[in-house]
């Protein structure tokens, strides 16, 4: 394989560091400070700002206005949007609106795409994905409780969901929900779109994360369905198939989530790097960065970092290739590995910066604080491990 970034790229990706740089890293105080919903407007501002730079939606496809970028091309763009909690956001390819286009791309229905695609790709709307419910183990997708049952032209929803992320202020869902209680295990659910404002549909709350309940497009919400009527028409791709399209959501999602890990690692790193040869401990003058053990950490943080990236651009480069089936265990590998890369960076990045890192004065305390949920969302360490481990079993048990 050859990773050689091509100019366009390597341009793309410095013209995307600067903006990062020059426009949304001095709008974190605020972040951290303000509601994200009074954030909005400036957000609203930088984001023309990317339309005009040509910028917009990197990863989404050419024909509905996005940069059509490839899954490899776009992990190194997201790595240099993952520097700041707002990259993603401003230019237009934050979860969960990434995998609702996707999936609404390849499956939706010319009447889905008008209705929902195209206001989403132009940033007009946003969306959020309901699949993982209170009650119910998310480890095991399977066992979902909420139905949804015919009845005349309709489906009437019935569930309790939670961690619906950016459900404060989408105009629609897409809610998974059991169509086929009768069939085998994964052809029993189906992907429905629910506008958000539709009767039955209720936000119960955001729940507060880590101290933070947040609000429009940076929280999760718990969500209850009850008696909600929505058109059969809302089926997205076809009855029982979604777990199938669900699949299709996972692979590339994720190597858009550890490119943005990534980015947060390499940010917490050079931060790392700043107060240690800034920071001064002893009278003669000696800084943080004179002691061997904060050397390792910036020395081993740069090699776990350089090893994960190039396992990250590896997967991408196997999805775009191969597809998503074939990359499998790649996939699985990345997901655990890069989320406990950043972390352990994130946590020695912190530790370096003593009192301060604790406070809201750098980004590190964020990071800390949201980035924890990267061993748990888009299946937790241990279930990535698991069906890592038991394919190896087998394959070695056959040889
Ligand atoms: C910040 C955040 C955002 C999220 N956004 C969304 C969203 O937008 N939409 C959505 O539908 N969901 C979302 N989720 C939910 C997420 O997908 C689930 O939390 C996740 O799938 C785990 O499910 P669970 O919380 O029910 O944990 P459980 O399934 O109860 O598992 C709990 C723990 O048990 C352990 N465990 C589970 N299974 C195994 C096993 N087989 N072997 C060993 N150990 C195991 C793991 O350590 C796991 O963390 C989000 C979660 C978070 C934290």
């Amino acid at each position: 394989m050859d990773f050689t970034i091509s100019n366009r790229i390597q341009t793309i990706v410095d013209m995307i560091q600067e903006f990062v740089e020059a426009e949304l890293i001095p709008l974190e105080p605020d972040f951290l400070a303000k509601d994200f919903r009074e954030l909005l407007p400036v957000l609203r501002e930088k984001q023309e700002m990317v339309k005009k730079m040509e910028l917009w939606a990197p990863n989404f496809p050419v024909e509905c206005g996005g940069m059509g970028l490839s899954l490899l091309e776009h992990g190194l763009v997201s790595e240099a949007l993952g520097r700041s909690p707002l990259g993603h956001y401003v230019f237009w390819c934050q979860a969960p609106d990434a995998g609702n286009v996707e999936i609404l791309h390849d499956h939706g229905t010319e009447e889905q795409k008008q209705r929902y695609l195209n206001p989403l790709v132009m940033g007009e709307i946003r969306s959020c994905f309901a699949m993982t419910e209170v009650d119910m183990p998310g480890s095991n997708p399977v066992m979902l409780e909420t139905t949804a049952v015919k009845d005349g032209a309709d489906y009437v929803i019935n569930g309790h969901k939670w961690y619906t992320t950016a459900a404060d202020g989408a105009d629609f869902a897409i809610a998974m929900a059991v169509t086929n209680p009768e069939a085998s295990t994964y052809r029993q659910a189906s992907m429905i779109i629910v506008p958000t404002n539709t009767p039955g549909f209720n936000l119960v709350r955001n729940i507060p994360v880590m101290g933070h309940e947040g609000s429009d497009y940076f929280s999760h919400a718990e969500i209850l369905f009850e008696g909600c009527r929505v058109p059969q028409k809302n089926l997205l791709g076809p009855e029982g198939h979604g777990f199938v399209i669900a699949q299709d959501r996972l692979g590339p999602g994720r190597i858009h989530h550890c490119m943005r890990w990534l980015g947060i690692g390499q940010r917490a790193l050079e931060l790392m790097c700043k107060r240690a040869n800034e920071r001064v401990i002893s009278p003669d003058g000696r800084t943080l960065g004179s002691q061997q053990t904060i050397q390792n950490w910036i020395a081993e943080s740069t090699a776990e970092l350089h090893a994960a990236r190039l396992l990250t651009l590896n997967s991408a480069w196997q999805i775009d290739n191969y597809g998503a089936a074939a990359a499998r265990d790649s996939i699985s590998t990345i997901k655990f590995m890069v989320a406990n890369t950043m972390n352990q960076i994130v946590d020695r990045a912190l530790q370096v910066h003593g009192g301060l890192g604790m406070t809201d004065d750098t980004i590190l305390a964020f990071f800390y604080r949201h980035e924890r949920a990267a061993r748990i969302y888009d299946g937790a360490d241990e279930v990535h491990k698991s069906s890592v481990a038991k394919r190896i079993l087998r394959k070695l048990s056959k040889s």
